[in-house]
Protein backbone atom coordinates (compact mmCIF):
# COMPACT_ATOMS: atom_id res chain seq x y z
CA UNK A 1 0.00 0.00 0.00
CA UNK A 2 1.58 3.27 -1.21
CA UNK A 3 2.10 5.54 1.64
CA UNK A 4 0.29 9.25 1.81
CA UNK A 5 1.69 12.62 4.19
CA UNK A 6 -1.77 12.33 5.99
CA UNK A 7 -1.69 15.87 7.66
CA UNK A 8 -0.97 17.82 4.01
CA UNK A 9 -3.69 15.78 3.17
CA UNK A 10 -6.09 16.83 5.66
CA UNK A 11 -4.88 20.50 5.18
CA UNK A 12 -6.00 20.26 1.63
CA UNK A 13 -9.14 19.02 1.82
CA UNK A 14 -10.22 21.60 4.44
CA UNK A 15 -8.89 24.37 1.87
CA UNK A 16 -10.96 23.05 -1.05
CA UNK A 17 -14.13 23.12 1.66
CA UNK A 18 -13.74 26.65 2.67
CA UNK A 19 -14.02 27.91 -0.82
CA UNK A 20 -17.25 29.29 -1.51
CA UNK A 21 -18.46 27.69 -4.97
CA UNK A 22 -22.09 26.16 -5.76
CA UNK A 23 -22.94 24.74 -9.12
CA UNK A 24 -22.18 27.26 -11.93
CA UNK A 25 -19.94 29.20 -9.80
CA UNK A 26 -16.56 26.66 -9.83
CA UNK A 27 -14.58 28.91 -10.88
CA UNK A 28 -11.90 29.42 -7.69
CA UNK A 29 -12.41 25.26 -6.81
CA UNK A 30 -11.15 24.86 -10.44
CA UNK A 31 -8.24 27.61 -9.86
CA UNK A 32 -7.13 26.33 -6.74
CA UNK A 33 -6.96 22.79 -7.98
CA UNK A 34 -4.38 24.15 -10.85
CA UNK A 35 -2.31 26.12 -8.57
CA UNK A 36 -2.18 23.22 -6.43
CA UNK A 37 -1.16 20.82 -9.19
CA UNK A 38 1.54 23.55 -10.57
CA UNK A 39 3.12 23.91 -7.57
CA UNK A 40 3.90 20.27 -8.07
CA UNK A 41 5.49 20.46 -11.28
CA UNK A 42 3.03 20.40 -13.81
CA UNK A 43 3.27 22.70 -16.90
CA UNK A 44 -0.23 24.85 -17.52
CA UNK A 45 -0.01 22.82 -20.95
CA UNK A 46 -1.65 20.51 -19.47
CA UNK A 47 -4.99 22.14 -18.27
CA UNK A 48 -7.90 22.66 -20.24
CA UNK A 49 -11.33 24.42 -19.41
CA UNK A 50 -13.93 23.16 -21.73
CA UNK A 51 -17.16 24.66 -22.48
CA UNK A 52 -19.86 22.40 -20.95
CA UNK A 53 -21.11 25.87 -19.00
CA UNK A 54 -22.39 26.77 -22.17
CA UNK A 55 -24.51 24.09 -22.86
CA UNK A 56 -26.27 24.07 -19.88
CA UNK A 57 -29.68 25.60 -19.40
CA UNK A 58 -28.39 27.63 -15.90
CA UNK A 59 -24.74 28.85 -17.79
CA UNK A 60 -21.98 29.22 -15.26
CA UNK A 61 -18.93 30.77 -15.23
CA UNK A 62 -17.12 28.31 -16.03
CA UNK A 63 -16.61 24.46 -17.50
CA UNK A 64 -15.02 21.27 -16.67
CA UNK A 65 -11.05 21.28 -15.82
CA UNK A 66 -9.56 18.46 -17.59
CA UNK A 67 -5.70 17.52 -16.96
CA UNK A 68 -4.16 15.11 -19.42
CA UNK A 69 -0.84 13.77 -18.21
CA UNK A 70 2.02 11.55 -19.76
CA UNK A 71 2.63 7.93 -18.64
CA UNK A 72 6.08 6.98 -17.45
CA UNK A 73 5.31 3.54 -18.24
CA UNK A 74 2.71 1.99 -21.20
CA UNK A 75 -0.68 1.39 -20.03
CA UNK A 76 -4.19 1.66 -21.25
CA UNK A 77 -5.23 5.26 -19.68
CA UNK A 78 -7.17 5.85 -16.53
CA UNK A 79 -9.77 8.41 -15.89
CA UNK A 80 -9.98 9.75 -12.39
CA UNK A 81 -13.40 12.28 -11.88
CA UNK A 82 -14.81 14.51 -9.06
CA UNK A 83 -17.36 17.03 -9.62
CA UNK A 84 -16.65 20.36 -7.87
CA UNK A 85 -19.92 22.22 -7.16
CA UNK A 86 -21.40 21.94 -3.92
CA UNK A 87 -25.15 21.51 -3.05
CA UNK A 88 -26.61 25.47 -1.84
CA UNK A 89 -26.67 24.73 1.55
CA UNK A 90 -22.91 24.01 1.89
CA UNK A 91 -21.76 27.26 0.07
CA UNK A 92 -21.05 29.54 2.70
CA UNK A 93 -19.38 26.46 5.04
CA UNK A 94 -16.91 26.58 7.66
CA UNK A 95 -15.01 23.31 7.93
CA UNK A 96 -13.80 22.52 11.41
CA UNK A 97 -11.55 19.63 12.77
CA UNK A 98 -13.21 17.55 15.49
CA UNK A 99 -11.11 14.21 16.32
CA UNK A 100 -11.81 12.17 13.44
CA UNK A 101 -14.07 14.26 11.93
CA UNK A 102 -14.57 17.49 10.05
CA UNK A 103 -17.73 19.17 10.36
CA UNK A 104 -19.08 22.75 9.28
CA UNK A 105 -18.45 25.36 11.97
CA UNK A 106 -22.24 26.84 11.60
CA UNK A 107 -25.26 24.16 12.57
CA UNK A 108 -26.94 26.24 9.59
CA UNK A 109 -24.91 25.27 6.77
CA UNK A 110 -24.01 21.63 5.34
CA UNK A 111 -20.17 20.61 4.92
CA UNK A 112 -19.19 20.67 1.45
CA UNK A 113 -17.62 17.44 1.24
CA UNK A 114 -19.68 16.18 -1.34
CA UNK A 115 -17.61 16.84 -3.50
CA UNK A 116 -14.70 18.39 -2.18
CA UNK A 117 -13.06 15.70 -0.19
CA UNK A 118 -13.48 13.57 -4.03
CA UNK A 119 -11.14 16.47 -5.87
CA UNK A 120 -9.07 16.33 -2.82
CA UNK A 121 -9.01 12.72 -3.17
CA UNK A 122 -7.64 12.86 -6.67
CA UNK A 123 -5.13 15.62 -6.11
CA UNK A 124 -3.87 14.26 -2.99
CA UNK A 125 -3.33 10.78 -5.20
CA UNK A 126 -1.64 12.74 -7.91
CA UNK A 127 0.89 15.11 -5.47
CA UNK A 128 2.22 11.87 -4.01
CA UNK A 129 2.55 10.15 -7.21
CA UNK A 130 4.65 12.81 -8.49
CA UNK A 131 6.46 13.00 -5.20
CA UNK A 132 7.23 9.70 -4.85
CA UNK A 133 8.37 9.19 -8.41
CA UNK A 134 6.14 6.21 -9.04
CA UNK A 135 5.51 5.34 -12.37
CA UNK A 136 2.18 5.36 -13.75
CA UNK A 137 0.08 5.06 -16.87
CA UNK A 138 -1.35 7.90 -19.00
CA UNK A 139 -3.93 9.79 -17.11
CA UNK A 140 -6.89 11.94 -17.31
CA UNK A 141 -8.17 13.98 -14.31
CA UNK A 142 -11.72 15.30 -15.09
CA UNK A 143 -12.97 17.90 -12.39
CA UNK A 144 -16.80 18.70 -13.40
CA UNK A 145 -19.31 21.57 -12.60
CA UNK A 146 -22.81 21.32 -12.16
CA UNK A 147 -23.23 18.02 -10.75
CA UNK A 148 -25.47 19.07 -7.97
CA UNK A 149 -28.19 20.36 -11.19
CA UNK A 150 -28.84 17.57 -12.99
CA UNK A 151 -25.21 16.11 -14.14
CA UNK A 152 -24.82 19.01 -16.37
CA UNK A 153 -20.78 19.31 -16.61
CA UNK A 154 -20.60 15.24 -17.40
CA UNK A 155 -23.87 15.78 -20.00
CA UNK A 156 -21.39 18.21 -21.62
CA UNK A 157 -18.51 17.38 -21.22
CA UNK A 158 -16.56 17.83 -24.08
CA UNK A 159 -15.29 14.14 -24.86
CA UNK A 160 -12.88 14.35 -27.31
CA UNK A 161 -10.52 15.88 -25.02
CA UNK A 162 -10.58 12.84 -22.30
CA UNK A 163 -7.93 11.02 -25.16
CA UNK A 164 -10.21 8.07 -24.93
CA UNK A 165 -9.56 6.59 -21.30
CA UNK A 166 -9.65 2.81 -20.77
CA UNK A 167 -10.27 2.63 -17.47
CA UNK A 168 -12.73 5.38 -15.31
CA UNK A 169 -12.96 6.23 -12.13
CA UNK A 170 -15.33 8.45 -10.22
CA UNK A 171 -14.99 9.60 -6.82
CA UNK A 172 -18.45 11.25 -4.90
CA UNK A 173 -20.24 11.31 -1.34
CA UNK A 174 -20.08 7.85 0.19
CA UNK A 175 -17.80 5.42 2.15
CA UNK A 176 -14.39 4.45 0.70
CA UNK A 177 -15.23 1.01 0.33
CA UNK A 178 -18.46 0.74 -1.73
CA UNK A 179 -18.19 0.22 -5.56
CA UNK A 180 -21.18 2.42 -7.62
CA UNK A 181 -21.51 0.37 -10.36
CA UNK A 182 -25.25 1.47 -11.59
CA UNK A 183 -27.21 4.04 -10.75
CA UNK A 184 -31.17 4.71 -11.74
CA UNK A 185 -32.25 7.01 -14.52
CA UNK A 186 -34.51 10.37 -13.77
CA UNK A 187 -37.13 11.87 -16.10
CA UNK A 188 -38.69 15.07 -14.68
CA UNK A 189 -42.30 16.01 -16.03
CA UNK A 190 -43.73 19.28 -15.75
CA UNK A 191 -47.45 19.45 -15.93
CA UNK A 192 -49.55 23.09 -16.42
CA UNK A 193 -53.16 22.89 -16.29
CA UNK A 194 -54.79 26.16 -17.78
CA UNK A 195 -58.22 25.68 -16.12
CA UNK A 196 -61.22 28.84 -17.18
CA UNK A 197 -61.27 31.50 -14.72
CA UNK A 198 -64.83 32.88 -13.29
CA UNK A 199 -66.31 34.48 -10.08
CA UNK A 200 -66.34 32.30 -7.62
CA UNK A 201 -69.84 33.64 -6.01
CA UNK A 202 -71.55 34.89 -9.57
CA UNK A 203 -71.26 32.18 -11.95
CA UNK A 204 -68.39 29.57 -10.57
CA UNK A 205 -70.02 27.28 -13.00
CA UNK A 206 -68.70 29.04 -15.99
CA UNK A 207 -65.54 27.90 -14.09
CA UNK A 208 -63.24 25.38 -14.66
CA UNK A 209 -60.59 24.81 -11.28
CA UNK A 210 -57.22 23.65 -12.70
CA UNK A 211 -56.65 22.07 -8.83
CA UNK A 212 -59.51 20.51 -8.85
CA UNK A 213 -58.12 18.79 -12.34
CA UNK A 214 -54.72 18.26 -10.38
CA UNK A 215 -56.16 16.70 -7.29
CA UNK A 216 -58.34 13.77 -9.46
CA UNK A 217 -54.96 13.26 -11.60
CA UNK A 218 -52.66 13.11 -8.12
CA UNK A 219 -55.34 10.77 -6.56
CA UNK A 220 -55.79 8.52 -9.64
CA UNK A 221 -51.94 7.72 -9.72
CA UNK A 222 -52.17 7.39 -5.57
CA UNK A 223 -54.78 4.79 -5.81
CA UNK A 224 -53.61 2.80 -8.71
CA UNK A 225 -49.87 2.56 -7.12
CA UNK A 226 -48.03 4.84 -9.66
CA UNK A 227 -46.76 7.49 -7.22
CA UNK A 228 -44.36 7.13 -4.26
CA UNK A 229 -42.85 3.54 -4.66
CA UNK A 230 -43.80 2.04 -7.91
CA UNK A 231 -43.96 -1.40 -7.88
CA UNK A 232 -45.50 -3.69 -10.33
CA UNK A 233 -44.13 -7.21 -10.40
CA UNK A 234 -40.92 -7.17 -10.70
CA UNK A 235 -40.67 -3.63 -12.18
CA UNK A 236 -39.90 -0.96 -9.86
CA UNK A 237 -39.60 2.96 -9.72
CA UNK A 238 -40.34 5.97 -7.78
CA UNK A 239 -42.70 8.30 -9.10
CA UNK A 240 -42.80 12.16 -6.51
CA UNK A 241 -45.02 15.31 -7.93
CA UNK A 242 -42.64 17.62 -5.69
CA UNK A 243 -44.48 21.05 -6.29
CA UNK A 244 -47.48 22.42 -7.12
CA UNK A 245 -48.16 26.20 -7.95
CA UNK A 246 -51.36 27.98 -8.60
CA UNK A 247 -54.20 30.46 -7.62
CA UNK A 248 -54.12 33.65 -6.12
CA UNK A 249 -57.47 34.70 -4.11
CA UNK A 250 -60.64 32.74 -2.68
CA UNK A 251 -62.66 34.48 -4.81
CA UNK A 252 -61.80 33.08 -8.57
CA UNK A 253 -62.36 30.10 -9.71
CA UNK A 254 -58.53 29.13 -10.00
CA UNK A 255 -57.17 29.18 -13.64
CA UNK A 256 -53.90 27.69 -13.66
CA UNK A 257 -52.15 24.80 -11.52
CA UNK A 258 -48.31 24.06 -12.30
CA UNK A 259 -46.96 20.63 -11.40
CA UNK A 260 -43.17 19.64 -11.49
CA UNK A 261 -42.61 15.80 -11.09
CA UNK A 262 -40.38 12.61 -11.63
CA UNK A 263 -40.13 9.12 -12.71
CA UNK A 264 -36.93 7.35 -12.01
CA UNK A 265 -35.83 3.67 -12.11
CA UNK A 266 -33.56 1.32 -13.03
CA UNK A 267 -35.59 0.19 -16.12
CA UNK A 268 -35.41 2.97 -18.59
CA UNK A 269 -38.97 1.03 -20.32
CA UNK A 270 -40.13 0.78 -16.53
CA UNK A 271 -39.46 4.80 -16.33
CA UNK A 272 -41.29 5.51 -19.53
CA UNK A 273 -44.04 3.57 -18.61
CA UNK A 274 -44.43 5.62 -15.09
CA UNK A 275 -43.97 8.86 -17.20
CA UNK A 276 -47.22 7.68 -19.35
CA UNK A 277 -49.05 6.77 -16.39
CA UNK A 278 -48.46 10.44 -14.99
CA UNK A 279 -49.58 11.46 -18.93
CA UNK A 280 -52.92 9.32 -18.59
CA UNK A 281 -53.82 10.49 -15.33
CA UNK A 282 -53.78 14.31 -16.35
CA UNK A 283 -55.21 13.64 -19.50
CA UNK A 284 -58.33 11.42 -17.99
CA UNK A 285 -58.82 14.31 -15.38
CA UNK A 286 -58.64 17.57 -17.87
CA UNK A 287 -62.07 15.47 -19.84
CA UNK A 288 -63.65 14.73 -16.06
CA UNK A 289 -64.37 18.64 -15.20
CA UNK A 290 -66.26 21.06 -17.44
CA UNK A 291 -68.39 23.95 -17.08
CA UNK A 292 -71.88 24.52 -17.91
CA UNK A 293 -71.09 25.01 -21.66
CA UNK A 294 -69.19 21.12 -21.23
CA UNK A 295 -65.80 23.50 -21.89
CA UNK A 296 -62.72 22.02 -20.58
CA UNK A 297 -59.47 23.22 -19.51
CA UNK A 298 -56.26 22.54 -21.16
CA UNK A 299 -53.02 20.57 -20.58
CA UNK A 300 -49.47 20.77 -21.53
CA UNK A 301 -47.07 18.35 -20.75
CA UNK A 302 -43.18 18.40 -21.24
CA UNK A 303 -40.77 15.60 -20.83
CA UNK A 304 -37.21 16.17 -19.36
CA UNK A 305 -34.78 12.57 -19.50
CA UNK A 306 -32.38 13.67 -16.74
CA UNK A 307 -30.38 10.91 -16.98
CA UNK A 308 -30.41 7.57 -18.44
CA UNK A 309 -30.02 4.32 -16.12
CA UNK A 310 -26.93 2.61 -16.23
CA UNK A 311 -25.28 -0.53 -14.87
CA UNK A 312 -21.67 -1.74 -15.69
CA UNK A 313 -20.50 -5.48 -15.39
CA UNK A 314 -18.94 -6.19 -12.05
CA UNK A 315 -16.19 -8.18 -13.69
CA UNK A 316 -15.25 -5.07 -15.93
CA UNK A 317 -11.72 -4.05 -15.86
CA UNK A 318 -12.34 -0.57 -13.79
CA UNK A 319 -14.35 -2.15 -10.74
CA UNK A 320 -11.70 -5.05 -10.38
CA UNK A 321 -9.13 -2.60 -10.32
CA UNK A 322 -11.19 -0.59 -7.60
CA UNK A 323 -11.77 -3.82 -5.95
CA UNK A 324 -8.26 -4.45 -5.81
CA UNK A 325 -7.24 -1.10 -4.19
CA UNK A 326 -9.84 -1.08 -1.44
CA UNK A 327 -8.61 -4.36 -0.92
CA UNK A 328 -4.91 -3.01 -0.46
CA UNK A 329 -6.29 -0.42 2.23
CA UNK A 330 -7.96 -2.97 4.38
CA UNK A 331 -10.87 -2.45 3.24
CA UNK A 332 -13.87 -5.08 1.95
CA UNK A 333 -15.34 -4.06 -1.28
CA UNK A 334 -18.49 -3.90 -2.35
CA UNK A 335 -20.81 -3.59 -5.67
CA UNK A 336 -23.81 -1.41 -4.96
CA UNK A 337 -26.14 0.52 -7.48
CA UNK A 338 -27.48 4.33 -6.61
CA UNK A 339 -31.39 5.61 -6.36
CA UNK A 340 -29.70 9.03 -7.41
CA UNK A 341 -27.75 10.03 -10.61
CA UNK A 342 -24.34 10.14 -10.86
CA UNK A 343 -22.05 11.94 -12.88
CA UNK A 344 -20.78 8.22 -13.72
CA UNK A 345 -24.42 7.89 -15.07
CA UNK A 346 -23.11 10.19 -18.34
CA UNK A 347 -19.82 9.53 -18.70
CA UNK A 348 -20.76 5.80 -19.09
CA UNK A 349 -23.38 6.62 -21.60
CA UNK A 350 -20.70 8.45 -23.54
CA UNK A 351 -18.95 5.55 -24.06
CA UNK A 352 -16.56 5.68 -20.71
CA UNK A 353 -17.80 2.85 -18.17
CA UNK A 354 -16.99 4.43 -15.18
CA UNK A 355 -17.31 2.92 -11.42
CA UNK A 356 -17.68 5.22 -8.33
CA UNK A 357 -16.16 5.55 -5.24
CA UNK A 358 -16.85 7.75 -1.86
CA UNK A 359 -14.51 9.46 0.26
CA UNK A 360 -16.07 9.40 3.65
CA UNK A 361 -18.59 11.86 3.26
CA UNK A 362 -21.75 10.79 5.72
CA UNK A 363 -25.28 12.96 5.74
CA UNK A 364 -24.55 14.75 2.30
CA UNK A 365 -26.79 17.41 1.31
CA UNK A 366 -27.84 18.61 5.06
CA UNK A 367 -26.61 20.40 8.18
CA UNK A 368 -25.52 17.42 9.58
CA UNK A 369 -22.90 16.56 6.81
CA UNK A 370 -19.37 15.77 8.10
CA UNK A 371 -16.44 13.91 6.91
CA UNK A 372 -14.56 11.18 8.38
CA UNK A 373 -11.22 11.14 8.56
CA UNK A 374 -9.86 7.91 8.02
CA UNK A 375 -12.29 6.98 5.81
CA UNK A 376 -10.92 9.75 3.99
CA UNK A 377 -7.44 9.06 4.23
CA UNK A 378 -7.89 5.21 2.94
CA UNK A 379 -10.41 6.90 -0.11
CA UNK A 380 -6.53 8.73 -0.86
CA UNK A 381 -4.86 5.45 -0.38
CA UNK A 382 -7.27 3.58 -2.68
CA UNK A 383 -6.76 6.78 -5.76
CA UNK A 384 -3.10 6.58 -5.71
CA UNK A 385 -3.07 2.49 -5.93
CA UNK A 386 -5.75 3.21 -8.76
CA UNK A 387 -3.68 5.63 -10.53
CA UNK A 388 -0.73 3.85 -10.70
CA UNK A 389 -0.99 0.15 -10.21
CA UNK A 390 -0.05 -2.58 -12.89
ZN1 LIG B 1 -21.88 14.67 -5.04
Amino acid sequence: MPNINANAAIRRVLELIAIPGGSGAETKVSACIQKTLVSAGLPQSVFMVDTANRRSPIGGATGNLIVKLKGTKRAPRRLLMAHMDTVPLAVDSEPVRQGDWIRPKSSDTALGADNRAGCAVILTAILEMLKQNIDHPPLTLLFTVQEEVGLCGARHVTTGRLANPQLCFNWDGRDPASLVIGAVGATNVAVKIDGIASHAGVNPDDGVNAAIVASLALSELHENGWHGLVVKGSRQGTCNVGSVHGGSATNVVMPEVVLQAEARSHSSVFRDRIVREIHRAFERAIKRVRNTRSQSGRLTIKDDSRYNAFRISPKADCVRMAAGAVKMAGLLPQTVVSNGGLDANWTTAHGFPTVTLGCGQHAIHTVKERLNIPEYLSACSIALSIATAE
